[in-house]
Parts: C-alpha cells; structure tokens; sequence
C-alpha cells in the first residue's frame, strides 16, 4: 500500500470512529446490562446474541462458535479468504460487589459498570475498528475475526480453550491481540500458574485423648515447612522482562491464601487444608517447576504425613517477541494513534494469549482499561481511550493485513 493511500484510509477510519463515539459507547453498555458473572458462568447465551446481532448491524460476517455444545463464542469476520488475524475479548466478568455495576452510566467522560474496562469496552472497540477498517475502504489481505468468548476468568473450559482444543483456531494465523486492560502498557508475556490444595488428614480425639488421635496441624507444619523452604529458593528468581516495581520480578510460591481444618480448640484436629498459588516466570521451566511440587509432597508423606493434593488450576507461561510482525505492527499503531511509543511488559497474571502461543500464533495483550479498578466496586473506562485503543487495533490490522 502506498504511504498516501495509508495516511488517507487511516483519516477516513479516525473520522468514522469519532462519528460512532457515542454508537461504540452503547454496544460497551448493553453487554455491560447482561450480568456474566464468572462464576458462576450465567448469562453467556444472552450476551452472545446481542454481540452477535450488533456484529451483523455494523456489516460483519457473524458465525456463532459452539465448539464444547455448551459455550456459546462468536466470530464476527471482515474479509475474505487468506490468513486469520485473530482480535479476542471475553465477555464474562467477575461477580459484581454491588447490581448496580449492572446498569452502565457515563459520568465525566468514563463509561461505568461491571465489565467497562475487563472487557466488554473492549469487545466494543474491536468490532467498530473493524467496521471503520471496512468502511473506510480498505481491502484486506485475508480476514480480521473479532472473537468474543465466555470462561475467561475462570480459564473455564467453555471459550478459548474450547476453540483451541477443537481444532478451530487457525494455527497458520497472522496474530492475536486481546483487549485486556493493560493500562496503556502491551503485555507481550504472562507467567504460568499452577494451584493447588493440600489435605493433611489425622484422627481426632479429645483432647484428654490426644493420645488416641493424629494430629494433622503437625502434619501441616511439616508439609508447609517443606513448601516454604521451597518458596525462598523460588523468590531468588527473577525474570529479565520488564514488570514494575522491582519486587514483581520475583518468582512466585504464595503460601496459605486458603486455610481450613480442625473443629475445635479441645478436639485434635482430624484434617487441615491449606493452598498454594505457584506463579512461573517465563524463563522457567513449567514441568520442572511443577514437579518440584510434587516432590515436596512426597518427601512429607515419606516423613509420614498422611495427605493429598487437589489442583485447582493450571495454565503454562507464554511469551512473544515484540520484535515480530504483530509487535511492530502494534507499536507502530500506538505511536501513529497517541504519539507514545509502545511498552512491552510481563503481565502480573495469566492471559488468554497463551493458548494461541501453545499455537504457536504471536498474542499480544493491549486494551482500554486499567487493571487497577478492573476487578473492583468501581470499574470504569475512559470513553476516549475506548476510541483511541479501536483506532489502535484498526491500524494495527491494516498494517498486518496490506
Ligand atoms: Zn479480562
């Protein structure tokens, strides 16, 4: 594509997507009024029609994606033929502190609600990027599939890992962004994660027979004190990508975040739980990282600790060079769109982006929101960083897709 022809598609999709600000506002709201809640996981099916409906009224091919029979994904497509470049926003959200996060309101240039900023905001300003891309005239080579998904928040089993599982995500594809809230910051990596229960399981008694019991608080002291010298090993670790304050570097073993057991101060305790949060640095070898916990389970119980464990959830570490295409491609978005140039930094928590790395398709991370207020009682997003980021994402695609 000439630079003229460039500059002039990209003018014609900024004064369509300034013309739409208040249209992209009220997509963002009404997902914002259907409660998604994860968990439980609700309201997936009404929220995928209205994405599915707005879709198709903004000019895009809708295809509605049940690869798991139970969850609902919608593809909405620009373009035909040719590569995929994947755009992915989630739709469910965390539980509301309150039901009014329900009904979406702008006050003082922020669209409010549960969901503005993680990440129906974002699902929003993808689908009107597309739509300014197709308006403006511009003909891409291959497809931009804007891809809204249920289950994030719980790394449920019902959207992107359902797509990837079944074969459906294009493994030749351009890219993946998705729209998190990175706070003006792209997450080009996220650690790994692996959690879990551990059970220590004794006899009771009372405690004028202790003698008649096992005690499992002894049993936990033993099993956690394995783990917590574990964890100082680990916190030694610390990552070369870019993660602020200096103390984010370290790798994570967080201990106790979950307690439970015994039953009264004069009975011997029968069963005492408590998890453990393992969070990877990419660097690390996840296999080896997660055995390394296993074994400390089996060194307790060759002491003679009586437990067992519960996984809880597992989810590998993922990295992508800033320096590929999709990298420049979005940097060079960022700067043309708000003047700053783009900062590649590690995630503090998983992302959907590795099940297309696993892929081996490079995902990025760069959304509208903040993580600070995103999962709180005052979720909100700035309306002009909901268009500048749709802006962002059409030039990102235009470049990928000349
Ligand atoms: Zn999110």
């Amino acid at each position: 594509m000439k630079p003229a022809h460039a500059t002039e598609l990209a003018r014609r999709i900024r004064r369509r997507l300034e013309r739409e600000r208040a249209d992209l506002v009220d997509f963002a709201s009404e997902l914002i009024r259907v409660p998604t809640e994860n968990p439980p996981g609700e309201g997936y099916g009404s929220c995928a029609a209205r994405i599915a409906e707005r879709s198709r009224d903004l000019g895009l091919e809708v295809q509605r994606v049940d690869p798991s029979g139970a969850g609902p994904c919608v593809a909405a497509t620009f373009g035909a033929g040719g590569r995929a470049l994947y755009f992915s926003g989630h739709y469910d959200v965390v539980p509301a502190q309150d039901r009014s996060q329900f009904e979406p309101a702008v006050r003082k240039g922020h669209l409010h609600g549960r969901g503005a900023a993680d990440m129906k905001g974002g699902i929003a300003a993808m689908a009107f990027a597309a739509r300014a891309l197709a308006s403006s005239g511009f003909e891409p080579k291959g497809r931009l599939v804007c891809v809204s998904v249920p289950d994030e928040e719980t790394s449920g089993p019902r959207g992107t890992v359902a797509l990837a599982e079944t074969g459906w995500i294009e493994r030749d594809a351009v890219g993946m962004l998705t729209m998190e809230p990175t706070s003006g910051v792209v997450w080009s990596a996220n650690r790994g994660v692996i959690s879990m229960r551990v059970t220590v399981h004794g006899k009771p008694a009372h405690v004028g027979l202790h003698f008649r019991g096992v005690n499992a608080f002894r049993g936990m002291l033993t099993v956690a004190g394995l783990f917590a010298e574990l964890e100082s090993r680990v916190s030694e670790r610390r990552t070369e990508l870019a993660i602020a304050p200096a103390a984010a570097r370290r790798s994570v073993l967080l201990l106790g975040g979950e307690l439970a057991g015994g039953h009264s101060f004069n009975v011997v305790p029968d069963r005492v739980s408590f998890t453990l949060d393992r969070r990877t640095n990419p660097e690390e070898d996840f296999d080896a990282e997660r055995d390394a916990l296993y074994r400390v389970v089996e060194e307790a119980r060759a002491r003679g600790v009586s437990c067992d464990v519960e996984l809880l959830q597992e989810g590998r570490s993922a990295a992508t060079d800033p320096e590929g295409a999709l990298g420049r491609a979005l940097a060079s978005g960022i700067r043309d769109v708000t003047g700053r140039s783009a900062r590649f930094e590690l995630c503090p928590g998983v992302l959907e982006t590795r099940h297309y790395a696993a892929l081996g398709i490079p995902a990025l991370a760069y959304g509208p929101g903040l993580l600070s207020v995103s999962h709180g009682p005052n979720e909100l997003v700035s309306v002009d960083r909901l268009l500048e980021c749709a802006e962002v994402y059409a030039s990102t695609a235009m470049r990928l897709l000349s």
